[in-house]
């Protein structure tokens, strides 16, 4: 694709142009709504209650609002306007069918305190979800209060610390957790109470069973891991791990924020491990990346259901759900269920695809992974390049050698080309790491398109490497400063630019 076609691209979606907002768009006297002819009611009679001057609200007609809505989503990247390969995030396409059924008023309309009896359709969706997700993970139980990956780990190891303490071994304080973790890891063990020890990878970018002997002792209270990690590769040891851990009297946590991969084929509780948290806004498609809602389901061996969070739901002997509290529970650890919602899209979804569905899911995800990577790998450097699973990293080290452009320009050229850039920098083990993950709701064309463009970018660099440093050019704000944006975000429209104050 050439320069002048995304030019003319961006001109035609006035891309790079001023965009005003719906108060600078206002007009006196235009409105969506005429009110209805109030010549048989007097609002002034209604002494007091009357606002002495009107509110600042846009005045504009229904078809403008509309074009000026649809206009600012156009600039905006999402997953139902294209590609986003975004690795370690899961930005599957959530199919519409999700939004009709949590939008049954029945589901929308009921009030967390109802009686039982009244929202056993709810209660039962939330039982048949927890029993589906153990079946598929291989679990005894699950929870589905947690709302976020984060908020499941902490919950698991709250649960974890419980146990240990339990069966008199609350002195072990260390969570082990290898060098590719997510940063979310070594966060929630601190928040749980506990102390992080690193462990690296080898060669093979698989934890090291020799360094990891090393950290197992009696202070062990467990691992943390993700597999297949966040290279996207499997963790062959895997086994031998989990012994190793039990052996040392451990607990084997499993992060399955990412578990497009395995799901119907391979079960982290026949691996060895005793609590997992989902994310059910990543695998079992619900929408996320503003900020929420989400859900973090934690599933837990045998051993450990009687901490789990209250309330458990439970069926009666006459057969009707119901919820109960268990005394050794770790607590509540959100209002009511959890949310709410979230849970019947992933409910819709699972019984949507059914078992065979979703093993076909985890097949098309790695088969969409190993495709770029075999194909991205001709001209990125891949420094495991080997089958993976749902996603892959690919290496900007030496293409930084060579044209003195980094990871970040190509991710800002991408926005160019109205491509969204995959995950950059992560994970830390990988120098100027690019960690891409298609997963399985793009088809082969769209796949070949992002080749395409990472391609013409990767050598346009060699040519015109100012290009790239100046990238992106024809979207609405050029480099931003990241730390200032996300620390200080200037997101607040100043009414004294607006026409209707003047
Ligand atoms: C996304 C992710 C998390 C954290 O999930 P949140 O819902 O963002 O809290 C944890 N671990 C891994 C591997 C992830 O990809």
């Amino acid at each position: 694709m050439t320069t002048e076609n995304i030019e003319t691209r961006a001109e035609l979606q006035n891309l790079h142009q001023e965009f005003p907002t719906v108060f600078e768009k206002s007009k006196a006297g235009r409105s969506c709504l005429k009110p209805p002819d109030d010549s048989l009611f007097d609002p002034s009679e209604m002494t007091g209650m009357l606002r002495e001057s009107p509110a600042q609200l846009p005045e504009i007609s229904e078809v403008d609002l509309v074009r000026h809505f649809i206009g600012l989503s156009n600039r905006n990247f999402g997953v139902d306007n294209g590609l986003y390969p975004l690795g370690s995030c899961t930005m599957k396409y959530n199919p519409k069918i999700n939004d009709v059924t949590s939008n049954l008023p029945g589901f929308t309309d009921l009030h967390p305190y109802q009686d039982a009896e009244d929202c056993q359709g709810s209660l039962q969706l939330m039982f048949e979800l927890e029993r589906m997700l153990s079946k598929i993970f291989g679990m005894a139980a699950f929870t589905l209060q947690p709302a976020a990956g984060a908020h499941g780990e902490f919950t698991g190891l709250l649960i974890i610390k419980k146990y240990l303490a339990s069966i008199g071994q609350g002195n072990r304080n260390e969570m082990i957790i290898p060098d590719s973790a997510h940063g979310t890891n070594p966060a929630s063990a601190v928040m749980a109470g506990f102390k992080t020890v690193e462990t690296k990878s080898n060669e093979r970018g698989l934890v090291d069973l020799k360094a990891l002997k090393t950290h197992l002792s009696e202070k062990t209270a467990g691992i943390m891991m993700t597999n297949p990690n966040t290279l996207g590769l499997f963790e062959e040891d895997v086994l031998n791990i989990a012994e190793l851990v039990h052996n040392a009297g451990g607990q084997l946590y499993y992060d399955g924020a990412n578990a497009n991969a395995i799901a119907e084929i391979a079960r982290p509780g026949d691996m060895g491990f005793d609590v997992l948290h989902l994310n059910l806004h990543k695998t079992f498609s619900t929408p996320h990346g503003g900020g929420g809602p989400g859900a973090g389901p934690v599933g837990v061996k045998k051993h450990l259901v009687q901490f789990l969070p209250n309330p458990r739901i439970v069926v009666r002997e006459d057969g009707l759900f119901d919820r109960t509290d268990n005394p050794d529970s770790i607590g509540r650890m959100k209002m009511f269920y959890g949310n709410f919602l979230v849970l019947v899209r992933a409910y819709t979804y699972i019984r949507m695809l059914g078992a065979s569905g979703v093993r076909r899911m985890s097949e098309i995800a790695v088969l969409n992974a190993n495709y770029l990577r075999t194909k991205i790998s001709k001209f990125l450097d891949v420094p495991y390049n080997r089958t993976c699973m749902h996603e892959f990293v690919a290496s900007g080290e030496n293409f930084a050698k060579e044209t003195g452009c980094h990871t970040l320009d190509i991710a800002k050229t991408l926005l160019d080309y109205r491509v969204h850039p995959p995950t950059i920098y992560f994970p830390l083990i990988v120098k100027e790491a690019i960690m891409v993950e298609p997963t399985e709701t793009e088809n082969r064309e769209t796949l070949d398109h992002f080749v395409e463009v990472l391609k013409t970018i990767v050598e346009r660099a060699k040519i015109d490497p100012d290009w790239l440093h100046g990238a992106p050019h024809f979207t609405p704000v050029r480099r931003l400063d990241d730390v200032l944006a996300a620390r200080q975000p200037n997101v607040k429209y100043s009414s004294h630019n607006t026409p209707m104050c003047e």
